[in-house]
């Protein structure tokens, strides 16, 4: 294999074309609260090392449609990013216009692209190396000219041809090893893999310009304490590296280059917030009972190893979801039994006999796993096609695998096993006799293992489990609700595209009456519900959810310490009233005022 490095960065990386400006705010989405100042580091997108390799001429097919698909996203990130400039002021968002347009018309039946497929099919190279082997001729050919035009245009299509490469390579942008301490990474786009690399001792926060509020990203940044914002328009053009920056994760806010006023009034408010989280730190012991005396269970959700402790530094309860897939992130193969297993261990042993829930693999959507590449790219509507349970169940052998690993880690401590995206009985039933065929291959080989077998629960997060939850709580031994998607299927909002973002609305009527549907039916059939979407996590919803009946809360650990202050100063009796007050309503104001007047009335 032959390591190489392409092109240059794509157009909003370009950072010789950011002016120099004093202070500028630039607004986007805050998707994880708090303050970070720091030296901006803007990731450069456009360096990946492309592979060389031979495809043999019965592969050039698939080669073809490999390239094919990576030109499509790249059409479509082009299209994002056309949208993103139309918000921009006029003169900037001309320039920037006119540049994407350029870009566009290369990745349509240009040179660049016609000497591509030519040498997947007749060179029999891999798609990434024909994309650098073209790029190489082309700027060769018109770099000999000396003519300022053609250079710009060798320029375009370098940066088509970055990425270009980055989609067909699927790597994360950056491992950000080389990143400066306490950086405010500035990217185009952060995958939720790109995200779980961030370590936040050296990472202070970031910023991007694209992303939504509820997509795997941000909920990855609030896993890790760190203040992000996401769906800037302009950033790349704003932020140089180097430069001193602000991000506002509350108030979805950067500010680039401060004055000293401003510095020192956000300096002020970090320290505020550090006073708070000192504050919070005294309910660590205290249990998180309303004042009548209604017990919640507060427990965390864990997207990474790391967050174990930190969920037991705050007095977790347990884990209430296990999101599995960073096991399948950042690595071209699938894990092993034995890996999975070492890895859960981990984890249940680390909880010292706290209930941890184990959810399947759940990968699709903006949760993309490279080495299941192939079922994604295959797929034209990702978040509802092959993903999450239905990829299981297609593939026995992931799923096989994956029980083994849970079953066995099962023997270290209490667990439930979760089921992603389910919409019927049928793919509980399937995945129960699954797991004792499982369970007694596991018995024959004499390996230690969780007996009696544990409660398998499923999802509510698709509004068809919420409408059929009477019929699948005759399956199923429990219920967790998945707001992030419930919300999402329900109003048809795409959750990680910031440009839908205002409309996603956890408050909509639509959703509240699911959301009661699922919890009356768990009532009914006396199995246990809990919240682990994000609206879990917030102390806005705490009295809803708890006024429908829901006494168990999974959240990032960050958020269960003030989820339980304000559990601890509501009445259940008042806040069961004030639920069925505001299910009777129709309209989203009302609703809310409706929430916010309990809210703030204690
Ligand atoms: C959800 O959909 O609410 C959920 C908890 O699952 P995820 O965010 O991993 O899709
Ligand atoms: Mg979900």
């Amino acid at each position: 294999m032959k390591i190489d490095k392409p092109g240059t960065p794509p157009p909003e990386a370009d950072q010789s074309r950011a002016p120099t400006r004093a202070e500028t705010v630039l607004r986007g989405l805050g998707v994880s609260p708090g303050i970070a100042i720091g030296p901006a580091h803007v990731v450069d997108a456009g360096f990946v090392p492309v592979p060389e390799y031979v495809v043999p001429a019965a592969e050039a097919g698939a080669e073809l449609s490999r390239f094919s698909e990576a030109v499509a996203k790249s059409r479509r990130q082009i299209k994002k990013l056309q949208a993103k400039a139309a918000a921009l002021p006029e003169a900037a968002a001309e320039e920037i216009t006119y540049l994407l347009e350029a870009h566009a018309a290369i990745l349509t039946g240009s040179r660049l692209i016609r000497g591509v497929e030519r040498r997947i099919a007749e060179d029999g190279v891999n798609a990434e190396y024909a994309v650098q082997s073209e790029i190489a001729e082309i700027a060769h050919h018109f770099g000999a000219m000396d003519d300022a035009y053609l250079a710009a245009r060798i320029q375009d299509i370098r940066e088509v041809g970055g990425r270009l490469i980055r989609n067909l390579t699927e790597r994360p942008f950056q491992t950000f090893s080389g990143t400066p301490d306490g950086s405010i990474l500035i990217a185009e786009e952060m995958t939720p893999a790109d995200t779980a690399l961030m370590d936040p001792r050296r990472v202070a926060g970031f910023c991007t310009a694209l992303g939504g509020a509820e997509g795997h990203t941000a909920i990855m940044a609030r896993s890790l304490g760190l203040p992000a914002v996401l769906g800037v328009a302009g950033l790349l053009r704003g932020v140089r590296s180097g430069q001193t920056v602000i991000v506002d994760g509350t108030a979805g806010e950067i500010i680039i280059e401060p004055s000293a006023a401003t510095l020192a009034e956000y300096q002020a408010r970090q320290e505020m917030l550090a006073a708070d989280r000192e504050q919070l730190k005294t309910l660590i012991d205290l249990p998180a009972v309303t004042r009548d005396g209604v017990e919640i269970r507060l427990m965390a959700n864990v997207e990474l190893p790391r967050e174990v402790d930190t969920a037991r530094s705050v007095g977790a309860d347990g884990i209430g979801l296990l999101r599995t897939e960073f096991m399948f992130m950042n690595r071209a193969d699938l894990p092993s039994e034995e890996e999975q297993y070492r890895v859960l261990r981990e984890i249940v042993a680390g909880m010292g006999g706290r209930p941890v829930t184990i959810r399947t693999l759940d990968v699709g959507g903006e949760k993309l796993a490279t080495a299941l590449g192939r079922h994604f790219t295959e797929c034209a509507n990702p978040a509802l096609g092959l993903r999450a349970i239905r990829l299981s169940l297609r593939e026995p052998k992931i799923l096989d695998t994956q029980l083994a690993a849970i079953l066995r880690a099962g023997a270290h401590g209490p667990i439930r096993i979760l089921l992603p995206m389910i919409t019927s009985p049928a793919e509980v039933r399937a995945v129960r006799a699954a797991l004792s065929l499982v369970a007694r291959r596991l018995k024959r080989r004499r390996v230690p293992f969780a007996d009696p077998l544990p409660p398998l629960g499923v999802m509510i997060e698709v509004p068809a489990a919420a409408l059929g939850a009477d019929a699948l709580a005759q399956s199923a031994d429990f219920f967790a609700l998945g707001t992030n998607d419930l919300i999402q299927y329900t109003l048809a909002i795409d959750r990680g595209d910031e440009s839908v973002a205002h409309l996603y609305d956890p408050l909509h009527p639509a959703v509240l009456r699911l959301i009661q549907f699922a919890a009356d039916a768990a009532l009914r059939a006396r199995i246990p519900i809990s919240v682990c979407g994000e609206m879990g996590g917030e102390p806005r919803y705490a009295a809803l959810l708890t006024g429908l009946g829901i006494r168990d809360l999974s959240m990032a650990p960050s958020k269960i310490l003030t989820v339980k202050r304000r559990i601890r100063t509501m009445d259940s009796v008042a806040a069961c009233r004030r639920a069925r007050m505001i299910l009777d309503q129709s309209d989203p104001g009302r609703i809310a005022a409706l929430l916010d007047d309990f809210n703030e009335a204690g």
